[in-house]
């Protein structure tokens, strides 16, 4: 549970008990997120195993968690609702169970932030992303604890993707506009002004054609 908090840049103490509670009958799927979180009674044991969750992980469970934490404001609905909580499971396989650790700390100084994501750029483009997925994943901490200090977001999906593109490059100190616009999403002229004072470090030239999904368009 400290590990869902540290990447939701949260206290530790929860404001309130996030509960899992099996029965032989739930209302959807094998869990389904919620307060409480609940399972199918089956697969109840796997809470009581800690040598099965260092060897064989906890992946659902935590991905429920990880729904508990997402916020609207940096959430596409529905196009990121199943990847997005995701990044939870990620983390605590990654940094609490020691599954797949890779060999990067996660504590990190502000001032690397720039040396670290051009790091990460290049793991993704010499397509070894999985290796060092603990740096992608230190950019999180970064945005999320920046959505806790905003008030009044905008409701619509084009607009919510605007905010998180300027969020997370100011978070990075990196103009990510042109990432984001290869990637398909609806970046405005003034999102783009708003972040000029950033040098951009990405062309839709650097990102492979394979990857630039029309889906936002
Ligand atoms: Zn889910």
């Amino acid at each position: 549970m400290k590990g869902v908090a540290d990447l939701a840049v949260i206290p530790q103490k929860f404001i309130r008990k996030e509960r899992i509670v099996a029965d032989v009958q739930i209302s959807a799927g094998w869990l389904h997120s919620g307060y409480p979180i609940m399972m199918h009674s089956s697969i109840g044991g796997e809470l009581f195993n800690p040598e099965d969750a260092r060897t064989k992980g906890l992946w659902g469970e935590v991905h429920e968690l990880g729904h508990n934490q997402q916020r609207t404001c940096w959430e596409f609905s529905p196009h990121t609702t199943e990847a997005t909580c995701n990044l939870w499971s990620v983390y605590v396989h990654e940094e609490v169970l020691g599954l797949n650790r890779a060999k990067v700390t996660f504590s990190f100084l502000t001032d690397t932030r720039p040396q670290r994501l051009s790091i990460c750029v290049a793991h993704c483009s010499s397509k070894q992303k999985n290796k060092n997925i603990c740096i992608i994943l230190t950019l999180y901490f970064l945005v999320f604890a920046r959505y806790h200090d905003m008030r009044n977001f905008p409701v619509h999906n084009e607009e919510k993707m605007n905010l998180y593109a300027e969020t997370f490059s100011k978070a990075t100190e990196m103009n990510l506009t042109g990432f984001f616009k290869a990637w398909g999403w609806p970046i405005k002229p003034a999102t783009e002004e708003k972040l000029n004072y950033i040098e951009k470090c990405f062309t839709l030239t650097q990102v492979p054609e394979a990857c630039i999904h029309k889906c936002y368009r």
